[in-house]
């Protein structure tokens, strides 16, 4: 077949990169450019990335000799933009790529909450791509969520199904990648935690609630449940684990809370997209497990793994979940969106 050429918007930073390694031999997409600021413009990738780049031993052959663009769509013949931009910058650059009409797929925080954006999570809601057309922009943007709630909110969604939930309280532990390079000053986080990560609650308390909506009236509505959260950073290069308790409108048994896990899958499983995890949840009944160092790479990354089911005192269950941040919270679930967006139809 014909690949469909994208663009890496942010090609440089730590989301950047992870979408430069993912679009490696991808059967669907080709990386056409690669993008950046206007101090990174104009060079090689490898030259720019020779000390930056941090994720495998050795740049893809592909981009190695691209030379970086600045993040302008003219004369950029892509149909998607991939975007792993700062978002102080973000809003205005993706714009212009939907004005000129190419499709943004992005992980920046600025339109996720605009009722006509999806924050789509191809699991959890694939029937919200739908909305996209009531954007009145020629070329359509889909976000992804916060990468704190991506496995939150692909364990909440069986329950919230089956169920029904309540309310959430959860409490997170994040790693430094999760802060962009070169991040979290060592002198901050070594032998540390730190426990506030500026705008992050607020974020990780608004959009599951979006997630798990419904559409309405050709905009998404939120799903009615509270929560609340506490967000700490830790040090660990890669992985965010969250602290989940909940509460949902019928208390199941331990037993089917399990089974719904172990049951779920979604339209990537099902249109066998490349980048779908064969197991969307991976319940570990280790005592002490996930643990960020041994679970995080579970189906490439793209697994969210779940460990400790209990029940709680004050809320009905807890436990504890695992994801990827870079690849399930960020770029490997934007590849699986793009995906998505090309089988169903919406390029
Ligand atoms: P990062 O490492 O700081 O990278 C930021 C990227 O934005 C770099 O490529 C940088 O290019 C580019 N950029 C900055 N200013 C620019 C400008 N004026 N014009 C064009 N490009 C510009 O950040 P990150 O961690 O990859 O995060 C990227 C986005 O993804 C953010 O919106 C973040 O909130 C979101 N996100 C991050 C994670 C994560 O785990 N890190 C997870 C989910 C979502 P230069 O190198 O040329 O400056």
């Amino acid at each position: 077949m014909n690949k469909i050429k994208v663009a890496i918007l942010g090609a440089t930073g730590t989301v950047g990169q992870r979408f430069v390694e993912l679009l490696e031999n991808h059967p669907f997409f080709e990386v056409g450019h690669l993008c950046a600021s206007e101090k990174s413009s104009g060079q090689l990738y490898k030259e720019v990335m020779k000390s930056r780049w941090k994720i495998s031993p050795n740049i893809p052959e592909y981009a190695k000799n691209l030379t970086i663009d600045p993040c302008n769509p003219e004369n950029q013949n892509v149909k998607i933009a991939f975007s792993g931009l700062d978002s102080d910058v973000a809003g205005k650059i993706e714009m212009d790529y939907a004005s000129f009409g190419i499709n943004v797929v992005s992980n920046a925080k600025n339109y996720r909450m605009q009722p006509n954006v999806p924050i789509l999570s191809s699991e959890v809601n694939p029937e919200h791509l739908e909305v996209i057309k009531y954007q009145p922009t020629k070329g359509k943007i889909v976000t992804n969520s916060n990468c704190t709630i991506m496995g939150l909110t692909i364990t909440l969604k069986p329950l919230h199904e089956l169920f029904g939930i309540e309310s959430v309280f959860i409490v997170s532990m994040q790693a430094i990648s999760g802060a962009g390079y070169p991040g979290v000053p060592s002198m901050d986080i070594l032998g540390n935690v730190i426990p506030y990560i500026s705008g992050e609650e607020e974020k990780v308390e608004m959009e599951p609630k979006k997630c798990l909506g419904k559409v309405n009236n050709n905009i998404i509505e939120n799903a009615d449940f509270k929560i609340s959260a506490q967000c700490n950073r830790v040090p660990v290069l890669d992985g965010h684990l969250v602290c989940v308790s909940v509460k949902l409108k019928k208390k199941p048994s331990r037993k089917e809370i399990l089974e719904a896990w172990e049951n779920f899958e979604g339209e990537p499983q099902r249109l066998k997209l490349p980048s779908a995890p064969e197991k969307v949840i991976l319940y570990r009944e280790e005592i002490d497990r996930p643990q960020p160092r041994v679970d995080l790479n579970t189906g490439k990354g793209m697994t969210t793994v779940v460990g400790r089911l209990r029940e709680d005192s004050i809320f009905d269950y807890k436990y504890v979940v695992l994801s990827h941040n870079t690849i399930r919270g960020a770029a490997g679930a934007a590849v699986l969106n793009a995906e998505l967006l090309y089988k169903k139809g919406y390029l």
